[in-house]
């Protein structure tokens, strides 16, 4: 892909340094170059022989710093030979005189070789004064001290953000290989669940799920595929997970489903997807919201049932089964984006071709008291506000996980652990940035 296109894709090769980082010693501040024992004693008065701008080669020979001489310097050029410092301009003075007595009619900073700053004549040496020491070494970066030619900057399996991007095209790389975005199916399910674009009747409400879910796929670095609503009915719901895995075109990667998991009546999805003969690697997790959350797979010899038109279908379409993951997400709009965050985003970036992160929990002061039940590990949506080092983070008024309308205000989760009953204001707790 060009270059740009490819903000946040996953890195099929590595991203090599074609050359040393810096390519050449490479100056960090403006002032002079010097040699670092010729200013032992400050002040010091130091003979200026040239001047270099970045994107200018000093030619040795031409533009080196000897015993007692400076060359002008400007951040991003190259230090002459013969340097091994940079002073800062702003420890100089500069004056144009035939006698190195520069203090006394001296101009800061700049002075400029063959232009008489002061009024002296032009004909005079130029000198600078130095009126602090420095290190050997000081303010420039050795050639390859940040990188050698040939060494990796950038792992395959990284996603690119816009630092990745500059290194690549630091090394001149107008265009990267990436992997292919996984393809995640997306399907809700419920009878009370419509079409976002559908008016909902008395005792429904609209698909969010399927929205929020391909938003956080895309954001993971998937591509979300919506295969609509599953009823609460077993034979359309297993249909419809076959169509998700087999179905040409439509092959996907992973399967969310969102909805069916709990102790409901009409939970169907964990008993519809035992008959596909899935292997769940687990059925819960002690968390809130989220706790009935499954996930697993489907293996070979898929599809396992015998009935129904599209199973059969699919069936003689089906390309060489092999394993792959579902998970199963409860339907309130908060666990499942919470349980995404949590448990099926690493799936995802692992899919992608990414060395999958590891979650990153920050920590702020919190400012109000909070009080909970003990058990489960607690996500719950909560504003992150303050400036700087001051981060301050509360709960957000919400009435549990359906409560969508709470999330405009909120910017992250509060983590409480399950032992806690009670935290105090001005605590610092942990916090899942969302
Ligand atoms: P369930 O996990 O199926 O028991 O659903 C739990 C709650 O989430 C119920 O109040 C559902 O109406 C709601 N819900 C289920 N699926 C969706 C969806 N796709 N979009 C919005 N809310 C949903
Ligand atoms: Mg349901």
């Amino acid at each position: 892909m060009d270059l740009l296109a490819g903000l946040g894709r996953v890195l099929a090769e590595g991203i090599v340094a074609d050359r040393n980082f810096p390519p050449f010693d490479r100056a960090t501040r403006d002032g002079y170059a010097v040699r670092a024992a010729d200013l032992a004693e400050v002040p010091a008065q130091l003979e200026v022989v040239g001047e270099v701008k970045a994107g200018e080669w000093p030619e040795p020979g031409v533009c080196s710093v000897g015993r007692g001489q400076a060359v002008g310097i400007m951040t991003g050029a190259p230090l002459p030979t013969g340097a091994d410092a940079v002073v800062m301009v702003e420890h100089t003075s500069t004056a144009l005189s035939s006698h190195p007595n520069v203090a006394k009619n001296a101009t800061l900073g700049w002075g400029t070789l063959g232009c008489d700053t002061l009024g002296y004549d032009t004909l005079g040496e130029k000198f600078v004064e130095i009126r602090r020491g420095v290190s050997r070494g000081e303010n420039f970066v050795p050639r390859g001290a940040e990188a050698l030619a040939g060494q990796v900057l950038l792992d395959r399996g990284r996603r690119l953000d816009h630092a990745g991007i500059a290194i690549a095209a630091s090394v001149g790389k107008s265009r990267v290989q990436v992997f292919r975005k996984p393809r995640v199916a997306v399907l809700s399910t419920g009878d009370e669940v419509v079409e976002i674009d559908v008016m909902p009747g008395p005792a429904e409400i609209r698909n969010s799920n399927s929205y929020s879910l391909a938003a956080q796929v895309q954001n993971a670095g998937g591509e979300a595929v919506r295969l609509g609503i599953a009823p609460d009915e077993p034979r359309r719901l297993r249909a419809l997970i076959e169509e998700a895995w087999i179905e040409e075109g439509l092959a996907c990667d992973l399967l969310l489903l969102t909805g069916g998991v709990s102790m409901g009546k009409y939970d169907l999805v964990e008993q519809v997807l035992g008959e596909l003969k899935a292997e769940f690697y687990f059925t819960g997790v002690e968390i809130q919201p989220g706790r009935p959350v499954v996930f697993g797979s489907c293996g070979a010899g898929f599809p396992a049932c015998a009935d129904g038109e599209v199973a059969a279908d699919t069936r003689a379409r089906a390309p060489a089964p092999h394993k792959k993951c579902f998970f199963g997400l409860p339907g309130n709009p908060v666990s499942t984006m919470v349980t995404f965050e949590l448990l099926a985003r690493p799936m995802v970036e692992a899919l992608a071709g990414m060395t999958p992160r590891r979650l990153v929990f920050l920590r702020a002061r919190l400012k109000s008291e909070i009080r909970t039940k003990t058990g489960l590990k607690r996500f719950v949506p909560a504003v992150l506000s303050g400036e700087f080092e001051n981060a301050e983070v509360e709960l957000a008024r919400w009435q549990g996980s359906g409560d969508i309308a709470a999330l405009a205000g909120a910017n992250c989760y509060v983590v409480i652990p399950p032992e806690r009953e009670r935290i105090e204001a001005g605590e610092w707790v942990p916090l899942l940035m969302r």
